[in-house]
């Protein structure tokens, strides 16, 4: 697949080091610009990272086809509060495995159509679909 983009507008800091497309799925490695990361306690930026280890996070179809974004999810270690902490993503809500357009998209077919609808479109399970529309219904 022929696919170039340098920046997503959507995700500041981050840039596309890899488009890989597998079995029907697009697989985009996203690599992150920023060498601090804010700590959530504290707000002091800090640039000790600890470890990082790539997750795999839902977004939004490209050409009709599943596509999931590599992130690393990243441990900063901050000196002031003396702990590690994850990095904060602002498009993936906390602990959460898809992005925030995403799951937006997915809340709002919901209401235009049904959950066994999109969870057939999506290929998603009920449970993955109403669990998305209920983070979303808050
Ligand atoms: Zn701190």
């Amino acid at each position: 697949m022929d696919f170039h983009i340098d920046t997503l507008p959507n995700f500041p800091h981050a840039t596309v080091e890899q488009c890989i497309q597998e079995t029907g799925d697009v697989f985009l490695t996203l690599r992150l610009l920023n060498d601090t990361a804010a700590c959530p306690d504290c707000g002091q930026a800090s640039g000790e990272l600890h470890q990082s280890r790539p997750v795999l996070i839902r977004d939004l179809s490209i050409f009709g086809q599943a596509t999931y974004l590599k992130i690393p999810r990243r441990q900063f270690y901050c000196r002031s509060c003396q702990r590690y902490f994850t990095e904060l993503l602002p498009y993936v809500d906390k602990g959460r495995q898809y992005t925030r357009r995403y799951e937006e998209y997915i809340y709002q077919q919901v209401q235009l159509t049904t959950i066994e609808q999109v969870s057939r479109i999506e290929g998603l399970t009920y449970d993955r679909v109403e669990g998305i529309f209920n983070h979303q219904y808050k």
